[in-house]
């Protein structure tokens, strides 16, 4: 992974984010406060809008500098999250020190894993959790394979994960209030997460 195609899909997702705008803040106006798709967007743009800069670094200073940066643009439950998943995950490819799959797998996961901690969640808790947690466990499993075969299983899982959010009851985030009147809904930090991974997915596949 280069810095290229780090601001390559971070435009893709930018974009891919406008383009769900409906669906996702439908969703947050259905079990949360409505800011989700307004959260989302800003992060985005901040990050398309540090082209120039992230451009000559190396992909972990990179990823630190837009984990930085969200800290104190994105508000909501979901800035901070997303924050520590770019700075956990700039640490850890640092730490590797190469640019095999697996080390992105990796850094993948030990992001993944910052957001559990910070926010305190795990696996079935209808939080964006419940799509990074099988995509990250996925992409290590499958590191083997080729990039097609790997962006194509990521994909698949990030779609059947994002629809099992829908039959289950928050215990964390807004919607922890609703009980059982969540259910039926997709949560809506889960539905980002699938677009943004499956964006990038495509973009892999795609190459
Ligand atoms: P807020 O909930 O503060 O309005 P957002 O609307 O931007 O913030 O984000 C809501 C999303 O954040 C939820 O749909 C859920 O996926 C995620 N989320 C909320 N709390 C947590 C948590 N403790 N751990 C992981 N994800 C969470
Ligand atoms: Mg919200």
């Amino acid at each position: 992974m280069n810095t290229a195609f780090i601001l390559e899909a971070a435009m893709a997702i930018n974009q891919a984010i406008i383009d769900s705008e409906a669906e996702i803040e439908s969703l947050d106006r259905e079990i949360g406060d409505g800011d989700h798709f307004i959260n989302m967007k800003r992060g985005c743009a901040t990050i398309v809008a540090m082209h120039d800069e992230l451009a000559t670094h190396s992909p972990d200073i990179a990823l630190n500098k837009i984990g930085m940066k969200l800290l104190s643009t994105i508000g909501g439950a979901s800035g901070p999250l997303f924050a520590s998943f770019f700075m956990a995950m700039a640490k850890t490819l640092k730490e590797q020190n190469d640019e095999s799959i697996l080390s992105i797998a990796t850094a993948f996961e030990a992001g993944v894993q910052a957001i559990a901690n910070r926010g305190k969640a795990g696996l079935g808790e209808k939080t964006m959790l419940d799509v990074l947690i099988p995509v990250a466990n996925q992409f290590k499993a499958s590191a083997n394979k080729t990039s097609k075969e790997i962006a194509d299983n990521l994909q698949q899982v990030a779609l059947d994960s994002v629809l099992a959010t829908k039959d289950m009851i928050a215990t964390k985030g807004r919607a922890a209030g609703l009980g059982e009147r969540a259910i039926g809904h997709i949560d809506p930090g889960a539905k980002s997460c699938q677009v943004m991974i499956c964006t990038v997915c495509n973009l892999v596949a795609t190459a």
